[in-house]
């Protein structure tokens, strides 16, 4: 009895020592929630004493921001909010574990939790920057085109009418040239500012490029109605940027001109939207320019043109026109070749090589991804397997999945044949999923990734920093790498957002414990940069062109004897 009293409170002891030099808050309930101990931690995150914690529910110091998901994995992380003493409250990212007795019922349960305010406050700045134009501080391209698909979306359920309206500044080059590129910045900023000025609520403007904004109009159930608004809109738009203004003391004229399109006559879907947009403002332009054109069906070839492209697509795999490029990663702190990315590449003979950015998107508005996909898996495969028997053991390949091809019902089955089927290990290949295809059903989602996972593949975030960029959203997800978008690497060594991005990039998915890939480098600046930041790899141009298989073959044959091409880039 003395024996096991002694024990017993050496280890309860032991316990309050180890529970106390936790850096994470701990809370320990009852069965029902309700706090029995906590750590010193928990005492700071929540501004309580340890002692006035106790007897309080957990579940109503740390608020889930998400319901349903706190009935999920247990062991999975969640997000919330921390409701301190002094009424302030605090992101937190927390697990819930059960304690089960000896006949598996819960006695007990173990709160871990950590402030997660900073991570919040970075995804925040990364998802802003990531969204907004620089100079004029409105919606970039990327950011307009998904309000017009929102737009779209809305209206369609509601029957109502979009137009976008595509401008772009007459003979900027001139102004540029003339005054200086200081000069045309600031004619930007004002030519936005004088657009924006003139736009009533239901009007969102972005810049696309340069020289070249676009304005989205909703909430028109008519399309006379709207036809009337643009007709009024237009010229007044043309009129506010014609004024004249002054930059470094010169006086400026400056005109544009634009085309119009609408929803759903002139195209269903952004990418024809903008497309015919571009149309008519081209008709404007050979008009000569200061002036509006409406989009009509005679002034596009791009639409036939895309028509053509698709039954071209379809028969590409008849015809064994696709083709696979590898682009090398290496790893930052050795310059060993540690991976490639596999990249689609359609050869049309009439027309040569096809980016995937052509025709990728198109054959992923039909099942052609599904095929396309599927080829791509089994090339990688049958490559890798030749690789083999040269060296004998290649590195992981990645390869890019499409959401389609995730939403597959025999997916997993398929993926599982074709591993079989050529004799590849699943651990050598590894998959890119962008982040809006994670969370474009993260329930269901989960489940297919924890299965491939189980499986051995790897799986990547591809374009991190293009989406969402949430890092705790991702949490739920069981992925090994993050890839940092080559729109954020492009200029991290002269701007100095970008680098504090990409250094809090680095810094937070490490703390996740996940592995860095930079895209897209070009320069030897930009690798500098990315091993002072403790990057893990990187990829890009930098190394050279992508190549074929063979040629791959032959890069990985020279690196294992050791006589790396890039070695000396890492010196
Ligand atoms: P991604 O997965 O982000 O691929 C990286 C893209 O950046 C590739 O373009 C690559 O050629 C390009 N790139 C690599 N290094 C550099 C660099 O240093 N500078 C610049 N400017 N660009 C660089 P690519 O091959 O045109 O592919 C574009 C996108 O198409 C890919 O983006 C991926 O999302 C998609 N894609 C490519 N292959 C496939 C595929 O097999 N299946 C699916 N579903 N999508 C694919
Ligand atoms: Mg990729
Ligand atoms: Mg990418």
């Amino acid at each position: 009895m003395r024996t096991s009293l002694r024990t017993s409170t050496i280890s309860r002891d032991y316990l309050d020592r180890l529970l106390s030099s936790m850096g994470e808050a701990l809370l320990i309930t009852d069965m029902n929630g309700r706090i029995e101990r906590a750590n010193a931690a928990a005492g700071e995150l929540f501004g309580h004493t340890e002692g006035e914690l106790v007897g309080k529910l957990a579940d109503e110091l740390i608020l889930s921001n998400d319901r349903r998901r706190a009935e999920g994995v247990a062991s999975r992380p969640r997000e919330g909010a921390v409701l301190r003493a002094d009424g302030s409250t605090i992101s937190v990212s927390y697990t819930v574990a059960n304690v089960h007795n000896d006949r598996n019922d819960v006695v007990s349960k173990v709160y871990a939790a950590h402030n997660i305010d900073e991570r919040k406050r970075v995804e925040q700045r990364i998802r802003y920057l990531a969204r907004t134009d620089s100079l004029t501080k409105i919606a970039n391209r990327m950011q307009f085109q998904h309000m017009l698909q929102q737009a779209i979306a809305r209206a369609r359920r509601s029957q109502q009418y979009v137009a976008i309206l595509y401008l772009d500044v007459d003979r900027f080059k001139d102004i540029n040239d003339t005054f200086g590129h200081s000069a045309g910045d600031t004619s930007l900023e004002i030519f936005a500012r004088r657009t924006l000025a003139e736009l009533g609520e239901n009007a969102h403007a972005g810049r696309l490029a340069g020289d070249e904004f676009a304005v989205l109009i909703t909430g028109f159930e008519r399309l006379d109605a709207m036809q009337t608004h643009l007709g009024e809109l237009a010229p007044r738009l043309l009129q506010a940027a014609g004024k004249p203004f002054q930059v470094h003391g010169e006086e400026i004229f400056l005109t544009a001109s634009m085309g119009i399109a609408i929803y759903p006559r002139d195209g269903d879907n952004v990418i024809d939207l903008i497309r015919n947009a571009d149309a008519a403002l081209y008709q404007a332009k050979k008009a000569g320019g200061n002036c509006f054109e409406w989009y009509s069906a005679d002034m596009n070839t791009a639409a036939v043109e895309r028509l053509m492209l698709k039954s071209k697509l379809r028969r590409a795999l008849e015809r064994d026109e696709l083709r696979l490029h590898y682009q090398p990663k290496y790893r930052l702190t050795t310059g060993r070749l540690e991976g490639a990315e596999a990249l689609l590449r359609w050869d049309l003979p009439e027309r040569g090589v096809v980016l995937p950015s052509d025709f990728v998107p198109l054959a992923e508005e039909t099942n052609l991804i599904l095929q396309l996909g599927d080829w791509v898996l089994n090339r990688v495969c049958a490559d890798y397997r030749a690789w083999q028997r040269t060296v004998p053991s290649p590195c992981r390949v990645s390869l890019n999945l499409s959401l389609r091809q995730l939403q597959q019902r025999r997916f997993l089955d398929q993926v599982r044949d074709t591993f079989r089927a050529h004799g590849v290990s699943p651990t050598s290949l590894e998959l890119e999923i962008t982040e809006s295809t994670l969370m474009e059903d993260p329930e269901r989602t989960v489940r297919i990734l924890d299965a491939l996972y189980g499986m051995g593949l790897h799986l990547a975030i591809d374009d991190f920093g293009t989406g969402y960029s949430s890092l705790s959203a991702l949490q739920q997800f069981p992925i090994n790498t993050l890839k940092i978008d080559q729109s954020f690497v492009r200029n991290v060594a002269t701007d100095r957002d970008d680098a504090a991005i990409v250094d809090a990039i680095i810094q937070m998915a490490h703390s996740l414990q996940l592995e860095v890939v930079a895209e897209g480098v070009e320069s030897e600046a930009q690798l500098d940069f990315l091993r002072k930041h403790g990057c893990d790899y990187a990829q890009g141009h930098l190394f050279g062109e992508t190549m074929n298989a063979d040629q791959f073959c032959e890069l990985l044959i020279s690196e294992a004897e050791g006589s790396g091409k890039y070695r000396a880039l890492f010196a």
